[in-house]
């Protein structure tokens, strides 16, 4: 077992750091208009409870994890691949290259050993680590990416049609799914919508973990979700989704697992 890891009913999830940086100048806008609905309060709680989220110049200062996902006797799954390299889409704001592949070595595994990867979304830093110089990097996996995340971007959203979704297609690694799939007996695929169109999550053991991708992108989320965040396509289906996968962990005493918080685990107990 790794040391960060959790064990919920015999699967291994285990958080892979691709990164570490504060929210780059073209995406960045002042934290209370970042997050529609957070207060003045909020705010000054957080720079006491979370200070590890605020930059010297108070810009958000965002972890980005990915999570590998390892069944007993099945797949060896990866949930979400990062930034990418130097050139990655994301390199317009976000701290590149991603790490992701040291990481997955310092686990003893190699790209080739991933047999699924779960892209929750297509926003650059989520995507953009499956391709390298048009190369799919782990090109034993079936991709799975939800068929209404595939329309939104062929109609113009996300930004990684060209540089990742077209090679993966091309290879015949993409594998478009509708709404929910189960991987093994405990892990399954869920649509989780509101972030993007075809945002979808990887639930184990009935929501006793839920690897949430953009679900929950800041603690002031946790302290009150229905705080939207700017860059949500759907922001009120975005805070019913937060809502309702809360409330589901809660009722499980589960563990969330989020890319962009400062731990890559957050217990969601009902005490
Ligand atoms: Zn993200």
């Amino acid at each position: 077992m790794h040391e960060d890891s959790q064990i919920v009913s015999g699967v291994e999830v285990v958080p892979l750091h691709d990164a570490i940086g504060p929210m780059g100048p073209s995406l960045r806008r002042p934290l209370p208009e970042t997050f529609p609905g957070s207060t003045p309060a909020l705010w000054e709680r957080l720079r006491a409870e979370a200070p590890e989220v605020f930059g010297p110049d108070g810009a958000w200062v965002l972890r980005f994890y990915c999570f590998l996902v390892r069944v007993p006797q099945g797949p060896t799954i990866l949930v979400d691949t990062g930034l990418g390299p130097e050139d990655s889409p994301a390199s317009s704001w976000a701290p590149v290259p991603g790490g992701l592949i040291g990481a997955l070595s310092g686990v003893g595994l190699a790209p080739s050993d991933i047999d699924i990867v779960v892209l929750t979304h297509v926003h650059s830093d989520h995507a953009s680590g499956a391709v390298a110089g048009g190369v799919p990097v782990f090109g034993n996996a079936r991709h799975v990416l939800q068929r209404d995340e595939l329309d939104w971007l062929r109609n113009g959203g996300g930004a990684v049609l060209d540089e990742v979704v077209q090679p993966l297609q091309d290879a015949g690694l993409l594998d478009t799914i509708t709404g929910g799939e189960r991987l093994s007996d405990s892990v399954a695929i869920a649509l989780t919508p509101g972030h993007t169109p075809g945002h979808q999550s990887v639930i184990v053991d009935d929501h006793r973990l839920v690897v949430a991708g953009d679900i929950v992108m800041h603690p002031a989320q946790l302290a009150d979700p229905s705080i939207t965040y700017i860059y949500d396509e759907d922001p009120v289906a975005a805070a019913a989704t937060r809502i309702d996968l809360l409330a589901r962990m809660r009722d499980r005493d589960g563990i969330l697992a989020a890319p962009h918080l400062p731990q890559p685990f957050v217990p969601i107990t009902r005490a």
